[in-house]
C-alpha cells in the first residue's frame, strides 16, 4: 500500500471552525485511492520533530492568544521547516497558520507576534476588536489550468498585504484584506487560505490537487487519482453559489 505522511502542527490550539475536518478529508480521499495517510502531530516543546519526512504539512486556524502562545515552539523549528519547504513537502496553512508563516503579525491587542518568515507577505489587524471580516467567501483559484471556485467561511482581524502570488480571486466576501480582490498565498507546494469550513470537505478538487502533486513527487510521475463520488458535495456547491449569487 503506497503512503504518505502528514504532520498537523499544534492540533489542540490551531483548530477553529472544524479546521482538523481537513486531515480527515485528505485522509478519507487517500484511503479510497489506497494510499495510506500516517498523521503525526507537532506540540509546543517536541524537539524531535523530523519535518523533512513529511509529504504534508497542515496548519490550521486559531486565535490570538494561542497564535502568542505557540509563536516561540514555531520561530525554535524554523530551519527545519524552511528545510522541508525547499525539500518538496507540500504546505497548507489555514487563517492563523497561513499568518505565522509570513513576516509577522500584529494582533488586535497591538502586539506583533513574530513570523517565521518563510514567506514576504505579512498581516496587521485592526485594535478594534470588533473590525474582522466576517462570513461566508467564494474566491475562484487553478487547478490543472482550470478554474474552481473555492468556497469557505471566513474570520479573521488580520489584513494582509504583500502577497506576491494569491491563492485566488475573490468573487464573494473579503479575502486578504476587506473588500480585497485577493485571497490566499499559493506556490506548487503551498496553499494558504482564510477560508475555513473545512477547506477540503467543500472543495474536494483542492484535496485532491494536494494528494496529486504528494504521489507525483513520490512517484517521479503525473499522478492522477481516481475519480470519486463527489455528487453531494457538488449538489452542495452549486446551491451555495446560486444563494450566493457567483
Ligand atoms: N487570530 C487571527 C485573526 O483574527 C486568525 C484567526 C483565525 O485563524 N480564524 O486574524
Amino acid at each position: 500500500m503506497e503512503k504518505l505522511k502528514l504532520l498537523h502542527m499544534y492540533p489542540n490550539m490551531l483548530d477553529l471552525y472544524g479546521d482538523s475536518g481537513n486531515v480527515e478529508i485528505l485522509s478519507y480521499r487517500c484511503r479510497e485511492r489506497g494510499i495510506e495517510l500516517e498523521v503525526s502531530t507537532h506540540m509546543i516543546g517536541d524537539r524531535e520533530t523530523d519535518f523533512t519526512q513529511f509529504d504534508i504539512i497542515y496548519l490550521g486556524g486559531g486565535a490570538d492568544f494561542e497564535q502568542q502562545l505557540l509563536a516561540e515552539d514555531l520561530l525554535s523549528c524554523k530551519d527545519k521547516i524552511a528545510a522541508a519547504y525547499n525539500a518538496g513537502s507540500f504546505f497548507l496553512m489555514i487563517c492563523g497558520g497561513y499568518q505565522l508563516m509570513g513576516q509577522y503579525y500584529k494582533d488586535s491587542n497591538g502586539e506583533k507576534i513574530p513570523g517565521l518568515g518563510l514567506f514576504d507577505y505579512y498581516t496587521s489587524a485592526s485594535t478594534d476588536k470588533r473590525c474582522r471580516c466576517i462570513g461566508n467567501i467564494v474566491v475562484e483559484t487553478e487547478i490543472d489550468g482550470e478554474k474552481y471556485k473555492v468556497i469557505g467561511f471566513e474570520n479573521h482581524g488580520g489584513q494582509t498585504v504583500n502577497v506576491k502570488s494569491p491563492f485566488g480571486k475573490v468573487l464573494y466576501g473579503n479575502g486578504n484584506e476587506f473588500e480585497s480582490s485577493a485571497e490566499g498565498y499559493t506556490e506548487e507546494n503551498v496553499i494558504a487560505t482564510y477560508l475555513h469550513g473545512p477547506l477540503l470537505s467543500k472543495n474536494p478538487k483542492l484535496s485532491d490537487r494536494i494528494i496529486s502533486y504528494c504521489m507525483t513527487v513520490r512517484q517521479g510521475v503525473k499522478y492522477l487519482p481516481k475519480p470519486l463520488n463527489d455528487k453531494l458535495e457538488n449538489d452542495c456547491r452549486k446551491q451555495l453559489f446560486e444563494r450566493l449569487g457567483v
